[in-house]
């Protein structure tokens, strides 16, 4: 876990935190991640931003016409399923939950849309419970990192549950996402990397050789 250490050091404190600090209702979390789905993050923040204003509860979710949804969360991808699963997400948290989100991971991921990334995120961002996220930063870095040699994001969780001692466990996608997006992406900056962590990298260490 030496290159997350020295990560977190490094990294631009405040990139982080504005990461971190984005709306932790539950609700809004849980709706937002769904909406990122195969998104760009900026495309996402205008989409959820724009749903946000018409949309603010679950109530809300269930009264809006299906098309009309469609057309608040457009250009978000598959944006028309999406909005399909979005309403029937919020019959079944109606119905079921009491119009509230569900906190366990179990229960989110029986909803509608709701893959591993997603209740892994509600659970550590909203509820502030153990969880590890991970998306396609996490994957690649980790896998470049030799923490894990998996093939999908799913493998990674699961190897990252056996390896990443807890105190990472919720920091990991902030300061991955944060440095997967401005440097170690999906083609390496690496000469714009810190380098005390290019030093260590097995990564850079095999594209070098
Ligand atoms: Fe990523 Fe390159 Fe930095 Fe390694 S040296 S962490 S591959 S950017």
């Amino acid at each position: 876990m030496e290159l997350i250490d020295i990560l977190l050091k490094k990294i631009n404190k405040n990139a982080v935190v504005t990461e971190i600090a984005r709306d932790r209702d539950p609700f809004k979390v849980l709706v937002s991640t769904i909406i990122s789905a195969r998104t760009k993050d900026e495309v996402t923040e205008e989409v959820s931003k724009k749903l946000f204003k018409e949309v603010k509860s679950v109530d809300d979710l269930l009264n809006i016409e299906e098309e009309k949804l469609a057309d608040l969360i457009y250009p978000a991808g598959f944006y028309r399923v999406k909005a399909k699963n979005l309403k029937k997400l919020a019959k079944i948290l109606k119905e079921k939950y009491n119009g509230k989100v569900p906190d366990s991971l179990e229960e989110l991921l029986k909803l509608p849309g709701v893959g591993r990334k997603t209740a892994n995120l509600v659970i550590t961002l909203a509820f502030d419970k153990d969880g590890i996220c991970v998306d396609t930063h996490v994957h690649r870095i980790c896998n470049r990192w030799e923490i894990v040699d998996t093939e999908t994001p799913e493998e990674t969780e699961f190897e990252l549950r056996k390896k990443l001692p807890k105190k990472y466990w919720k920091v990991i996608n902030n300061l991955l996402v944060v440095f997967g997006k401005e440097i170690c992406s999906p083609k390496p900056k690496c000469n714009k990397c810190f380098e005390e962590i290019r030093k260590k990298c097995p990564y850079y260490e095999k594209i070098m050789h």
